[in-house]
């Protein structure tokens, strides 16, 4: 399936919550879904009963918009996740929060994770001193993520870097704020991913 390229407010209104995929202007009321809460589509304001079978649904395409993956890789991931020890769901949500372009996302140099993926697309990013151009590799402790050097002049990282001192992020990256680089310091936890998923419904998804 190809990649989704139309207006993304529409997905926030689809899932019926707010999936920041346009960085600050999602905490403005410019929000599209403040101002216009329906589903969209011409029957977008009906008010359809959900099916069990629905409600799983739409926690996994939640979940896999929120983070810009393809159906395909997701499956990937889940597939990753039942393989590996401990709770299936929560291993889904940490392999998703190890990705490259959120782990840049959450270092506070992207707007959003679409923002992010571009930056690591166009090979932005050094990870351990090397140049990447793949924003779905999976960090790790330990790991170094900087900017690339001679991308740091350029004037899309004068104004990224302009906003960057005032950014929080979360307990697993250790962030030097002057030299923009973050290093990974342990494993992401399932508490450490801040917004409401319920993975326990895309287990069960996947395993009916
Ligand atoms: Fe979603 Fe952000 Fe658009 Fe609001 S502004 S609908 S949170 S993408």
């Amino acid at each position: 399936m190809a990649r989704y390229t139309g207006p993304v407010c529409r997905l926030c209104r689809r899932e019926g919550t707010k999936l920041f995929l346009k960085g600050d202007r999602c905490t403005t009321g410019k929000c599209a879904l403040d101002r216009r809460s329906t589903v969209p589509g011409q029957h977008g304001a009906a008010n359809k009963k959900v099916r069990e079978y629905g409600m799983h649904f739409r926690e996994k395409q939640k979940t896999r918009r929120y983070y810009g993956v393809l159906e395909k890789q997701f499956v990937n991931y889940y597939e990753e996740a039942v393989r590996q020890p401990g709770i299936t769901g929560e291993n889904l949500l940490i392999l998703l929060e190890r990705r490259l372009d959120n782990t840049v996302y959450r270092m506070g140099l992207a707007e959003s994770r679409k923002e992010a993926r571009q930056l690591v697309l166009h090979a932005h990013f050094t990870l351990n001193g090397k140049k990447v151009s793949i924003p779905s590799i999976l960090v790790k402790a330990g790991d170094v993520i900087a900017v690339n050097p001679t991308s740091r002049d350029s004037v899309k990282f004068k104004s990224l870097l302009e906003g960057f001192a005032s950014k929080l992020s979360p307990k697993w990256l250790e962030v030097d704020r002057e030299n923009a680089t973050a290093k990974v310091i342990a494993l992401p936890a399932r508490e450490d991913i801040d917004f409401d998923f319920n993975e326990q419904l895309i287990v069960e998804l996947y395993s009916k």
